[in-house]
């Protein structure tokens, strides 16, 4: 059977308790809840320019609901991909009715978010649900970039550990090889992922 895994690690929850006027200034709060990731397709900031380049999106859409412009708590910190796509789209004229005959969205900080989801051995994001098929086509979150920055992330992690037995003191040189050796097979791989967000190859589906 496939191997699933889930679509992220963490549900982001909204702790910042002030109140600004303008929603923009929630940014630096909306990313450290949010744990600098897309609230939608959990693609990480940091391999992409960090917070500069995520948007705010709002998950009732400011242009039909102006009232919740600066309401923190319908704030998303979102990729410019989820975000552009997402756009006005809601379907209903009432912000607290989010699905309609299973299109519409779910709110990420909800647990229920990633249910809708998983991905597949390869990191790539699936629907688990109508409702996250709707979001699926809708945020085109079957991206391949998606999956690559997902494995950048993994592969950065165990490259981190085995950096972390490189450098120790106490590694006979038997595990040292055989440590260096996988390190730089992870590495090869993870030039490969990282080339792609540099625009330098391009990665089949
Ligand atoms: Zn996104």
């Amino acid at each position: 059977m496939e191997k699933k895994h889930s679509i992220r690690f963490i549900t982001p929850k909204r702790t910042f308790e002030k109140k600004y006027k303008n929603y923009r200034s929630y940014k630096k709060y909306l990313a450290s809840d949010f744990n600098n990731r897309c609230g939608y397709c959990d693609d990480y900031d940091g391999w992409q320019g960090g917070e500069a380049t995520y948007h705010i999106d709002h998950f009732a859409p400011k242009k039909k609901f102006e009232n919740l412009e600066n309401d923190y708590n319908n704030l998303i910190y979102s990729c410019s991909y989820c975000n552009r796509f997402k756009g006005d789209d809601w379907p209903s004229d009432d912000p607290k009715v989010n699905i309609v005959n299973n299109k519409g969205y779910i709110d990420p900080c909800e647990d229920e978010y990633q249910k809708h989801f998983y991905r597949d051995s390869t990191g790539k994001i699936k629907p688990e649900t109508p409702i996250g098929e709707y979001i699926y086509n809708k945020l085109q979150l079957y991206l391949i970039r998606h999956s690559v920055l997902w494995n950048l992330t993994r592969l950065q992690k165990l490259k981190n550990q085995l950096l972390e037995v490189i450098e120790g003191r106490d590694v006979d040189k038997e595990e040292f090889d055989e440590v260096y050796s996988k390190y730089t097979e992870l590495s090869i791989e993870f030039d490969k992922y990282f080339r792609y967000i540099l625009g330098d190859i391009n990665i089949k589906n």
